[in-house]
């Protein structure tokens, strides 16, 4: 159940978009303007992806899932300017970027009590943030998570250039492969969460033909016309 109380005092900017469409480093840059936290929850997906395949289990069977999960230890940063994340104390920020987590991460992603269980942590990082807000992005943070956040953005892209992006981020890596693995993973996963239509209230950033500077610009320009009329301006 969603306890909107929790985020009284803090003040909750949720994105929700596809693979490739800019979210983590528009979320970053945002977070970085307003002075806000910021929360990649995609990420926790993957530590928890990457702490199965380390007890060289399946992250499609649901016991294992459950088992890892209940014994999941896991911190992650706020700061937008360094961006950390720890399973038991290990570094994980690059191994939850490989292939092989990024291969297995929605098979994870579908059990709902892993789901409940992630959203009951993700809540309670943004409220005890210490910040007076926090940018949280995923998947279903605008409807799940953080409903009644006064700014929820669905960020998107065509899926051309989310894949051209992608494939420039993973250098070194086959385009046609990276754009295969992408549209796979996004079909998997919105089986699980509808990530590619914006629910009531949910306003639409279209980054197809911004740049990044423009659309941090558009981002903050829905969070100002929000926030405003959260705060009665
Ligand atoms: O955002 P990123 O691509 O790093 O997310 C990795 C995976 O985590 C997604 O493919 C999806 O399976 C899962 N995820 C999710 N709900 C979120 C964030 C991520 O199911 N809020």
């Amino acid at each position: 159940m969603t306890d909107p109380r929790v985020f009284d005092e803090t003040a909750v900017v949720a994105i929700d978009g596809p693979a490739g469409s800019g979210k983590s480093s528009i979320s970053k840059g945002v977070a970085a303007r307003l002075g806000y936290g910021y929360l990649d929850t995609g990420a926790v997906y993957r530590a928890l992806a990457w702490s199965i395949l380390e007890d060289d289990r399946d992250t499609a069977d649901s016991t294992a899932a459950l088992s890892a999960f209940e014994s999941f230890d896991v911190t992650i940063s706020l700061d937008p300017s360094h961006f950390a994340i720890a399973v038991s104390g290990t570094d994980v920020a690059d191994a939850i970027r490989a292939p092989r987590v990024t291969a297995a991460v929605s098979g994870v992603a579908r059990i709902s009590r892993v789901r409940e269980g992630l959203n009951a942590l993700f809540r309670s990082l943004v409220a005890q943030s210490g910040r007076p807000g926090v940018v949280v992005e995923g998947r279903d943070i605008t409807t799940v998570v953080a409903p009644d956040a006064p700014v929820r953005i669905l960020l998107t892209a065509s899926p051309e250039v989310r894949a051209a992006r992608r494939s420039a981020e993973l250098e070194g890596q086959d385009a046609a492969a990276v754009a295969d693995a992408l549209r796979q993973r996004d079909a998997s996963d919105s089986t699980v969460v509808d990530f590619q239509t914006a629910a009531d209230g949910v306003s639409v950033v279209d980054s197809t033909h911004l740049d990044f500077e423009q659309t941090v610009s558009a981002v903050l320009e829905v969070v100002d016309q929000k926030m405003g009329a959260h705060h009665g301006r």
